[in-house]
């Protein structure tokens, strides 16, 4: 019998959709300063550093991790002040959690929506999972379009909707009242994604107990855990109930639950942290905004918007010179050469303004 090639094989038995998709590219980023990925540029101190170490030298690795570490989401509950009644639902970061999300919602036809431009993901997920994606653009100051906005939702009913707040990558925070009319309106569930809290200014945590379709997606990535991988969904326990069917039996490991738990008994530090990195962001959103040929947004993230006119060139520039950021041109009309810089250290962010200085030149 003929060996059939291995392309067309699988391009026999792979969904179509996901023949189209391109993988979430990560870029190599050995030897730069890496301002591409919203991470925490600071390291622990020694101290702390060393209770993980204990920590992991006792750790039972050869047991599976506790499938439902109760006493981690206690502490998930007091030490970030959740309101009473609300629970937890863990997840390997928050990607994870929008899968699951749509897992459970994508019933034939239904239609995932979001804005544009807003978290890649969103969008990859709802291909993932066959639901029908709905994009609506932002206005063109990135604020929420809201007659287009409340347009699509009364047409396309969809069952899940999310809110980037912030959102990714425009930095800014979206309209209170907007949002809450958002949720008002929608038929379905509406996810608010929560991934920037400690730098931003608002959060609709108060709010969960308000709106049964409402619940609040967090990440720890941004604050300093990025490498831990852990994210949660907050709300009531009829979603989460539902939700914890689809979670995979042991998707946070031992280790992470363990210095995640260790983390939050630290969590002044972390955000200390955060108050530094918001310190520095408008420090380095001035600098920017002193730099003519630089049209820089207001941020309420761990990182700046800024638009060029020639975007991939300063990229390239900024490379050449050691210097990693994101290039957003190409991934969205409205992004048209666009930047997206996170906030490093105070060091990091001067030697990213004399790179782009001198790339502008
Ligand atoms: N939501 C938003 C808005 C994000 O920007 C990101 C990360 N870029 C995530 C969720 C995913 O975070 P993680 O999977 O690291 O928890």
């Amino acid at each position: 019998m003929p060996t059939v090639p291995a392309y067309s094989l699988v391009n026999g038995l792979v969904r179509p959709e996901i023949l189209d998709l391109h993988a979430y590219h990560v870029p190599a980023s050995n030897g730069f300063i890496k301002l591409d990925a919203m991470e925490n540029p600071y390291l622990l101190p020694v101290a702390i550093r060393e209770e993980i170490a204990a920590l992991v030298a006792g750790a039972t690795i050869n047991r599976y991790p506790d499938p439902n570490p109760t006493l981690l989401k206690q502490k998930i509950c007091s030490v970030l002040a959740l309101p009473q009644g609300m629970e937890v639902l863990l997840g390997n970061g928050s990607d994870e959690l929008i899968q699951l999300l749509a897992l459970a919602l994508n019933k034939p036809d239904a239609v995932l929506l979001s804005v544009e431009p807003s978290f890649a993901m969103y969008k990859m997920i709802a291909a993932f999972t066959e639901m029908r994606y709905v994009g609506v653009p932002l206005a063109a100051d990135f604020s929420l379009d809201m007659d287009t906005l409340l347009a699509a939702i009364q047409r396309e009913q969809p069952a899940l909707v999310f809110l980037a707040y912030p959102n990714n990558p425009t930095g800014n925070l979206f309209g209170e009242q907007d949002v809450i009319r958002i949720i008002q309106a929608s038929p379905g569930l509406v996810v608010v994604d929560e991934a920037y809290y400690a730098f931003a200014s608002n959060s609709f945590i108060p709010y969960l107990a308000d709106y049964p379709n409402l619940l609040v997606m967090r990440t720890f990535s941004k604050l300093g855990m990025a490498g831990l991988r852990f994210g949660f969904l907050v709300g009531g326990r009829a979603w989460l109930e539902q939700l914890e069917k689809l979670r995979l039996p042991y998707n946070v490991g031992t280790l992470p639950q363990l210095v995640v738990g260790k983390l939050l008994e630290h969590h002044a530090v972390l955000l200390r942290q955060a108050d530094q990195i918001k310190q520095d962001r408008a420090r380095l959103y001035q600098q920017l905004r002193d730099i003519k040929v630089v049209q820089v947004y207001a941020s309420e993230a761990n990182f700046l918007l800024l638009r060029v006119a020639d975007a991939t060139t300063v990229f390239s520039g900024l490379k050449q010179r050691g210097v990693l950021i994101k290039n957003l041109h190409g991934a969205h009309p409205m992004l048209n050469n666009c930047l997206r810089v996170t906030v490093g250290t105070t060091e990091e962010n001067e030697k990213f303004i004399i790179a782009l200085r001198d790339t502008l030149i």
